[in-house]
């Protein structure tokens, strides 16, 4: 995958990525998104949702804190007032959310699909990433396209759409 999409994904979701550099001796991520930037959408898709508790939660902390800060009230609720201990709760539930973020340890192409690992999550996001997965075997890994699994060329199965289709693999 292309550098710039590379660091458009660790930008966007640094807790995720959060090994992206880290030393080969500690994680594969170091080799970076080793699959086409046709699945940069699945990729980005998928790393939303694995990140989506979380966002939730961060946003509600920044939100309470602001008016928090500034009116000290809520422009709605009839204007209630906000408490510190309300606010500190918002956090901390932030704070456990964050917990929720696996770091992903390895994003490659196998076989024709993606493969993607994390070092631990919940049963919901397997779930995700078994979708994503599946996904990606319907997609050109090139272009993005509807694709299928075609092959074997010369190193393995690769996923195509039929004009990224080596010509002998294209079906009649
Ligand atoms: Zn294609």
């Amino acid at each position: 995958m292309r550098k710039e999409l590379d660091k458009q994904l660790c930008e966007k979701y640094p807790l995720l990525y959060r090994n992206r550099n880290a030393p080969m001796t500690e994680t594969c991520m170091c080799w970076g998104f080793d699959c086409g930037e046709g699945w940069y959408n699945i990729i980005d898709t998928l790393s939303a949702l694995l990140c989506s508790d979380f966002n939730r939660a961060k946003e509600g902390y920044e939100n309470i804190k602001e008016y928090y800060e500034n009116e000290g009230k809520w422009p709605w609720n009839n204007g209630k007032v906000i408490t510190p201990e309300e606010v500190e709760e918002r956090r901390l539930k932030m704070v456990k959310a964050e917990e929720s973020v696996p770091t992903v340890v390895q994003v490659k192409e196998k076989f024709g699909t993606l493969r993607f690992y994390i070092d631990s999550g919940t049963e919901e996001q397997y779930n995700y990433i078994r979708f994503a997965e599946k996904l990606s075997a319907r997609t050109c890994e090139t272009c993005g396209a509807p694709g299928k699994i075609r092959g074997p060329g010369s190193y393995s199965y690769y996923t195509a759409c039929d004009e990224h289709t080596t010509p002998q693999h294209v079906s009649h």
